[in-house]
């Protein structure tokens, strides 16, 4: 070991001291590569810095002292749908995406707005996306000196955008994305050697998968890298593309839309290993037998994939779902860490994707190194580490069984809301949850634009035993929880419980903290080693973002976005509470007692009358629309009509509603707030049909509401039954006497 001579320190106590110094008089960091790779007190990446752990060295705010923490101030948007952003907070300014394509920059210190950016997307592009009109966040970085401090996000109708970020002004837009397919893009990009990175989404609709690379000044594209192979009567891309070609059959992936494989969420780069990291969707449609006739692994679907980032060229892959059948996206949040196997430090990847198993592999080559079940997981038994693959269950396929019970559902084990890894405990906080799904088979898709074509019945979807639990509001089959989740052991550390699945993001910290939002408006700090609650705020809508520390001015803050959205909240979220609005906001915490007015809930459960109609109704008409209705509408407005409160609950129509059904529905007369017109799809009769189900719907809802919770018990059950026949009857016993 060689011993330093006393000069030398001396130097370094100079250099020290003028370092701090000159942070002193220019406390604004350059927002550039090494910045990106510690951005100190800020938070300057999605996931803070490359390596996305969320995880903050920051500890003024820690375990002894976190009870202290006030809402210092709130920020109100003007939207009111589901909020996904992670903010980004540089030099006193947080930058943050609503729902609807907005960015605002707000003053960190006053939470006053500093600008406001409308993407102005059409409200029909709702129609495009399978989860709302959300947006996961914006990018922030300068070229060099000379070079404007730029914010990039991507807009819900496919544009790429760079504004200043001291004016807000657009300085570049680019399409990313085909106006007349069925794309959107909710992901936050990502910035890599003076590239913007964006990838799309569409994967329920059909759509071919891709990421792009854009020049952080002019927006021109750099590389395009297709995540499934196009039409194989045409050259292929790239070698990549070559290769995955024959783990496709038939012709159908791409008369259906293009395959899947979106890159809707996690993007990661390696600035030593130079490697970029994508973790790609869900296969389109769904249904394997219909996607791919004949078999095969589909590449590179359900994979996370490993891409020079100078050129887009192929790296590696590791597929966590092969011939995925569930819509089993590996899109899911991706974290580098060095973690010590078998008494060496191996640099790894790790992911908990939709499927439920948990995995760590060798970011360099995409070695397996383990993979074990996070979550309720019945679709496959293990991961074979012979082969690096998953071993199907006997419930895995539907096609083959004629409708398979299976967990997870699509709603996925972990879905976006973003995991943290803490160095310090060396856990991963994942936000977990459990839904089960009946799926059911298809025997063809007639692809359409505007519309799911995933190949699965989502009306039989519905699964008897959800059914029961979601509607009597039991917590038995559907919930969530906050894991703490050793990667080394794989296995659970400690475990939270949350009543309801669709809970927040996680945030750690050096403070021995965990924080997370949950499904009614609650945010807490966590003890990271034992998980005991430490502190809550109780606010007024979901928290689901991840969220955020930094330090401004010498003090630790904790920001989080709240709004009730996304795919869980919006078709089996909570019953129904009258007069409820979605409140989309900005929370700043700190230390300090603020006293501002508590943002409550308003927690009065819907009065509910029982609207009479005039004729009885025809039973055969009510199930046809019944049917019809979840095939087209319920991916918004709910499963069984039962929204919540960030769309229009439909068993409240208006009078009005009642009288113009047809004009809204099948005319589009409220296309301005993203209810488009379903004329190329369903007749008059058909939404004829839908009305009488939405009738008979708020018909019997005030009776269900009345009943005792074993009646309600026993009414779902009934109905469940009514549904599926004696389909399930061991399942549908057994959920009835583990909770009667
Ligand atoms: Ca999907």
């Amino acid at each position: 070991m060689k011993i330093r001579p006393l000069p030398n320190l001396v130097n370094s106590l100079a250099l020290l001291m003028l370092l701090s110094f000159s942070s002193v008089i220019n406390a604004s960091l350059v927002v550039n590569q090494t910045a990106l790779i510690n951005p100190k007190g800020e938070w300057l990446n999605h996931g803070r810095t490359y390596k996305e752990q969320r995880y903050s060295p920051l500890t003024d705010i820690n375990k002894n002292n976190v009870n202290e923490l006030d809402l210092a101030w709130s920020f109100k948007f003007d939207t009111a749908r589901g909020m996904e952003a992670t903010p980004i907070l540089h030099d006193g300014v947080l930058y943050v995406s609503t729902g609807w394509s907005h960015v605002h920059a707000i003053d960190a210190r006053s939470g006053d707005e500093l600008w406001h950016y409308d993407a102005k997307v059409p409200k029909s592009q709702l129609a495009k996306t399978c989860c709302g009109p959300v947006n996961r966040g914006v990018a922030i970085w300068q070229k060099d000196n000379s070079s404007p401090l730029q914010i990039f996000f991507g807009s819900l109708d496919g544009r790429l955008i760079a504004l200043d970020a001291k004016t807000g002004k657009e300085n570049w837009s680019v399409q990313s994305t085909p106006t007349d397919g069925n794309y959107s893009i909710t992901g936050a990009p990502r910035i890599v050697k003076d590239m913007v990175i964006i990838g799309n989404g569409g994967g329920e609709l059909g759509v071919r998968g891709y990421i792009t690379a854009y020049d952080v000044s002019s927006g021109e594209m750099r590389w395009r890298f297709y995540t499934v192979p196009g039409d194989r009567n045409k050259p292929q891309e790239s070698e990549a593309l070559k290769k995955a070609l024959p783990t496709w059959s038939g012709e159908e992936w791409y008369k259906l839309g293009g395959g899947g494989g979106t890159v809707w969420d996690s993007i990661v780069f390696d600035p030593e290993l130079d490697i970029l990291y994508i973790g790609t969707g869900n296969g389109s449609p769904w249904n394997r037998d219909l996607r791919s006739p004949g078999g095969g692994d589909n590449l590179y679907l359900s994979s996370i994939v490993a891409i020079n980032p100078d050129n887009g060229k192929y790296i590696w892959h590791y597929q966590t779902t092969p011939a995925d059948n569930w819509d089993y996206t590996a899109t899911q949040q991706m974290i580098l860490a060095e973690i010590e196997i078998n008494n060496e430090i191996r640099s790894v990847i790790m992911q908990a994707p939709k499927n439920g198993f948990f995995y760590v592999l060798d970011r360099k080559t995409g070695e397996l190194i383990s993979a074990e079940k996070f979550g309720h997981v019945t679709w496959a038994t293990h991961v074979d580490m012979e082969t690096g693959k998953p071993v199907e269950s006997e419930f895995a396929d539907y096609q083959e069984n004629g409708g398979s019970y299976i967990w997870p559902s699509p709603y996925g084990a972990h879905n976006w809301q973003p995991m943290s890894y803490s160095k310090k405990t060396g856990y991963i906080y994942i936000p977990v949850q459990t839904i089960p799904a009946y799926f059911s088979g298809q025997k063809e898709v007639s692809y359409k634009v505007n519309r799911w074509n995933t190949g699965v019945n989502l009306n039989e979807s519905r699964s008897p035993a959800s059914w029961v639990a979601a509607k009597a509001s039991l917590d038995a089959l559907v919930y969530g929880e906050l894991v703490a989740w050793d990667p080394i052991k794989q296995e659970r550390a400690w475990t939270v419980r949350h009543p309801k699945p669709s809970n927040g993001g996680t945030l750690s910290t050096a403070g021995d903290l965990v924080f997370q939002g949950t499904w009614d408006g609650a945010f807490a700090a966590y003890d990271a080693l034992s998980g005991d609650q430490l502190w809550q705020y109780q606010s007024d809508s979901a928290i689901l973002a991840g969220p955020i520390t930094y330090e401004l001015d010498g003090e630790q803050y904790v920001a989080v976005t709240q709004g009730s959205g996304g795919v869980v909240m919006l078709t089996i979220g909570e019953e129904i509470r009258k007069n409820y609005v979605n409140q989309n906001r900005l929370l700043v915490f700190k230390r300090g007692d603020f006293n501002l007015e508590r943002l409550t809930a308003n927690n009065t459960m819907a009065s509910l009358e029982s609207v009479k109609f005039e004729h009885d109704l025809d039973i055969a008409r009510v199930k046809n629309g019944e049917y019809l209705y979840h095939n087209n509408c319920a991916s918004c407005h709910g499963l069984d009509a039962k929204s919540n409160y960030v769309v229009p609950d439909l068993r409240y129509m208006s009078e009005e509603t009642h009288d113009n059904f047809a004009t809204i529905v099948l005319g589009g007369s409220l296309t301005h707030k993203g209810m488009i017109g379903f004329y190329e799809t369903l007749s008059l009769d058909d939404v004829g049909m839908i009305h009488d189900y939405l009738r008979d719907e708020q018909t019997s809802v005030a009776e269900k509401l009345e009943m005792t919770f074993s009646q309600k018990v026993e009414y779902w059950f009934n109905y469940a039954i009514s549904k599926l026949g004696e389909k399930f009857p061991e399942i549908l016993n057994a959920t009835r006497d583990s909770i009667m």
